[in-house]
């Protein structure tokens, strides 16, 4: 305890000025957008939305993994989502180190034995993404009105480019 109670009092003042209680949890805009955990992507701003208007389902090199499909079936399903971007970004450790540099690195960090842990590295970012961006659209319950799009998102300059 204490280690977070710059965060709470952070909080606390975030709650004084709160209006989304009693907000539903749909999609307001009908958007999904799954990207990377890093922390130069500001999902929602870059594509000039706000909270409440989409679903983020965030990763280590924003993949469609099975778990992005479960946020994305449900999405589509029970939350109101229409439009699905994907959305991974230069400049990603996930693109730019192999496995084995990974685990090097994180267990020189824990000072413990870091290689049976599994990094899902990205050896070519736009194949990867076509890839992804074929998964969602051939997945049997996500339906044909739904669009998805397959983007790069550029943190040097915040603009993201359609690529499928
Ligand atoms: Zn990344």
């Amino acid at each position: 305890m204490g280690n977070f109670d710059d965060l709470i009092a952070a909080n606390k003042k975030f709650a004084e000025t709160f209006e989304l209680g009693g907000f539903d949890g749909v999609a307001h805009a009908g958007v999904a957008i799954v990207t990377c955990m890093d922390s130069r992507i500001d999902p929602l701003r870059m594509v000039g939305l706000t909270p409440g208007d989409a679903k983020i389902f965030r990763n280590p090199g924003g993949r469609v993994t099975d778990a992005a499909l479960e946020a994305l079936v449900l999405g589509v399903h029970l939350l109101g989502v229409e439009r699905i971007l994907i959305v991974p970004h230069t400049k990603c450790a996930m693109a730019s180190n192999t496995e084995n540099e990974l685990r090097v690195r994180v267990g020189k960090s824990a000072g413990v034995d870091a290689s049976w842990q599994s990094f899902h590295v990205i050896s070519d970012q736009i194949a990867s993404l076509q890839q992804d961006v074929q998964r969602v659209r051939t997945h049997p319950l996500i339906p044909d009105h739904v669009e998805v799009g397959g983007f790069m998102y550029y943190v040097d300059t915040g603009l993201i480019d359609q690529k499928f």
